[in-house]
């Protein structure tokens, strides 16, 4: 007999920065038959999961799917299919994520211009005003929820900026969706992209993405071919949209079953009760926290309640810590990204995970291994 490392398995309180604890009617949806991609009964699945994703990230925008990959391949997906060689692109930089869309914007050929802000300080509205007074930029990016650092960036003040601008405005959810508000429309955004592990508590494989109609004209009116063909919008909305469905690849069948029971929890459960229920956890969290000594290291007003970021006091063993965590209470919180790596810990408040319980449990087993 082959070893089965899956007998192993224990279930962990997943309370770092992805992914999330999974509800069990995710999992028993993810073990379903396998039907064939093209089936009817599977085009009426994915027919809904578009309309739930366009209830959850608030828009009409008819591009609304999920591809088939992690968040990064709906950062991805909105890079290759938006930007040609030689396009002015503007990065607002305040973390690892935004990082790494100056890095795809480079590869792509584009002009990139960053702005960096200090790492756990949100972006400065008025320095992206500035930015564009001075110049015109065919796509601006920003990340919502910086989950390196545990910062919400002003994703809302940034679009009223970008209302009336020819830029495309480009926004990276992969956090913030599920768990905060995301206005695809009100705020102007033109691109969009998620994640399942994070706050729609369904394992990782899939990237949710939202396209607006003045997106999808840039994406017909490109002089170059998109420069990757398994992220190409223009053959994979044949699949997702239209009478007739044409294959472009073989959609991860069980993984979408997933997505739509995930998504219609959070809708059963109402989106407002949902984000009041993230907020709860996390001031339950922050006052524990500053009840055993520990301080935050965002500023209270721009802190994310799904992803907290929390010093590592002086003389604490970083690494120890998380270990003790999860060897002894099978816990896991998240390390510290780049520069603040050994710094700071990551609690994630995702999804399914936030409840209260489950942060009297994290604060009872750091105060045991501190
Ligand atoms: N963007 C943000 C804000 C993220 O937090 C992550 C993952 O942590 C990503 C993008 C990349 O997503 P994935 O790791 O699912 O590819």
């Amino acid at each position: 007999m082959a070893v089965n490392h899956l007998d192993n398995l224990s279930q962990t309180l997943l309370m770092g920065p992805g992914p999330s604890c999974v509800p069990d009617q995710v999992y028993s949806a993810l073990s379903r038959y396998t039907i064939g991609h093209l089936d009817p009964r599977f085009i009426a699945i994915m027919d809904e999961i578009k309309k739930r994703l366009q209830t959850l990230m608030q828009t009409e925008n008819s591009l609304t799917i999920p591809i088939s990959g992690t968040g990064s391949s709906g950062m991805e997906t909105c890079f290759v299919n938006l930007v040609e060689p030689g396009d002015s692109v503007l990065i607002l930089k305040n973390g690892v994520f935004g990082m790494r869309m100056e890095d795809l914007g480079t590869r792509l050929g584009a002009e990139v211009e960053v702005v960096e802000f200090e790492w756990g300080t949100p972006i400065h509205v008025e320095k992206v005003h500035a930015c564009l007074a001075k110049k015109n930029y065919k796509i601006v990016a920003i990340v919502h929820a910086e989950t390196s650092t545990g910062v919400m960036n002003p994703v809302a003040e940034i679009g009223e900026l970008l209302k009336d601008n020819e830029a495309l405005y480009l926004v990276d959810t992969v956090t913030s969706l599920g768990g905060i508000p995301v206005e695809t429309d009100n705020w102007h955004v033109d691109a969009l992209y998620s994640g399942t592990q994070k706050c729609l508590s369904c394992p990782p494989g899939l990237a949710p993405i939202s396209l607006s109609e003045k997106a999808v004209e840039t994406i017909k009116s490109r002089q170059t071919k998109v420069p990757n063909w398994y992220l190409d919008l223009t053959m994979i909305i044949n699949y997702w949209a239209g009478e007739t469905r044409a294959y472009h690849h073989t959609a991860p069948i069980n993984m979408l079953y997933g997505l739509y029971v995930a998504l219609g929890i959070i809708l059963d459960e109402g989106m407002e009760n949902v984000f009041a229920r993230h907020r709860q956890a996390h001031n339950h969290l922050v006052e524990g926290l500053e009840k055993l000594g520990l301080s935050m290291t965002v500023a209270a007003d721009s802190r994310l309640p799904m992803l907290n970021a929390v010093n590592i006091p002086e003389g604490v063993d970083d690494g120890q810590v998380r270990t003790q965590l999860l060897k002894k209470h099978n816990i896991e919180i998240g390390a510290g990204l780049g520069p603040l790596a050994g710094k700071i810990w990551r609690v994630g408040l995702m999804g399914h995970t936030a409840r209260t319980e489950n942060v009297d449990r994290l604060l009872t087993a750091l105060q045991d291994v501190i």
